[in-house]
């Protein structure tokens, strides 16, 4: 069984976008510049954005924190978004999700411009995806294909089965393995809360993404020997014993599954850190298509 570590991969990523970034700076460029929106006080979506501000600095990269309160009304968080698109000197922004119920999330990503969409959420990105036009990707998505690439994982003629249907993470991702890419041409089944017969989809997929939520759904019994898993679920458990008072769990319970599958990642330490190298690398598409103007 391969441990798909996302530690490892992300580094690799990480690595390139660093001396990619030191040559534009030896070349007397500015740095690719990531404006992060931050609204609220919610603790994973704190952690998140701490986490890509210091994955920015960690490849050479300058970024900037934005921070309201929960009760900031939405027309000021639209204007703050609509002046970044007019800075010259921002490639990328990106608004932390989910937003306080007031807000318009489909408002707020429709007012990002589709140029420095790097999180991939705008309409025109995700049109761009389905029709296989170069477009920003999904971070989530991104990073799992990168995670793929890393590993070295075929996937053509395989079939590969995505638990979730969500904008940010279950769609693009069957369209990117259905897509002509070198880590494509899968024949993919995508399965959601109406999927009567998950359990019997799930067991023919020769790669499983699980991307739900519920932690530990997918059981040994739903997966065949051999197949391949991606974990994408990230949920805060409670748990007194832990330091912080609860455990983040994937949706697929790890030992049972771990024992019959070929390859897998592990949560913590797998698909969320290669979304941040997927961030990085359209932080930095975005940089390059600002620059080349
Ligand atoms: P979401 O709630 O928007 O979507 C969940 C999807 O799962 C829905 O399409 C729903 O139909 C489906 N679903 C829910 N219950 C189901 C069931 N019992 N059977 C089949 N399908 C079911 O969630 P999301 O934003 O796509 O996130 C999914 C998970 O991935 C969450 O745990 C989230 O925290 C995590 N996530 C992780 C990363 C990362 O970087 N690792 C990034 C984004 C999201």
């Amino acid at each position: 069984m391969i441990l798909l570590d996302g530690k490892v991969a992300s580094a690799a990523v990480k690595e390139s976008i660093k001396q990619e970034t030191a040559v534009l700076l030896a070349n007397g460029k500015r740095a690719p510049h990531l404006a992060a929106i931050l609204v609220g006080n919610n603790g994973a979506s704190e952690t998140y954005v701490a986490s890509k501000v210091k994955n920015c600095e960690e490849v050479g990269f300058v970024s900037s924190l934005i921070r309201f309160d929960s009760e900031v009304e939405e027309v000021t968080l639209l204007n703050q978004i609509i002046k970044l698109n007019n800075d010259a000197s921002i490639d990328g922004i990106l608004v932390q999700l989910p937003l306080p119920k007031h807000i318009s999330e489909a408002k707020v990503i429709e007012t990002i411009s589709p140029d420095k969409d790097v999180d991939g959420f705008h309409p025109i990105n995700a049109g761009k995806l389905v029709q296989g036009l170069p477009s920003f990707i999904p971070a989530t998505p991104y990073g799992i294909m990168l995670m793929l690439e890393h590993y070295n994982i075929q996937t053509k003629g395989k079939h590969a089965v995505v638990i979730g249907r969500s904008n940010i993470v279950g769609r693009p991702m069957s369209i990117l393995l259905s897509s002509n890419l070198p880590y494509g041409n899968c024949t993919v089944t995508i399965c959601h809360s109406h999927t009567p017969n998950l359990n019997e989809l799930c067991l023919q997929g020769d790669i499983v993404v699980a991307a739900l939520g519920r932690p530990g759904f997918v059981k040994a019994e739903m997966v065949k020997d051999g197949a391949v898993i991606i974990d994408v679920g990230i949920t805060r458990v409670t748990d007194e014993t832990a330091k912080k008072g609860f455990r983040i769990k994937g949706d697929v319970a790890f030992e049972e599954v771990a024992a019959k599958a070929a390859a897998i990642t592990p949560v913590p330490g797998g698909v969320g850190l290669m979304t941040i190298a997927g961030l990085l690398k359209n932080t930095l598409q975005a940089y390059q298509a600002s620059i080349e103007g």
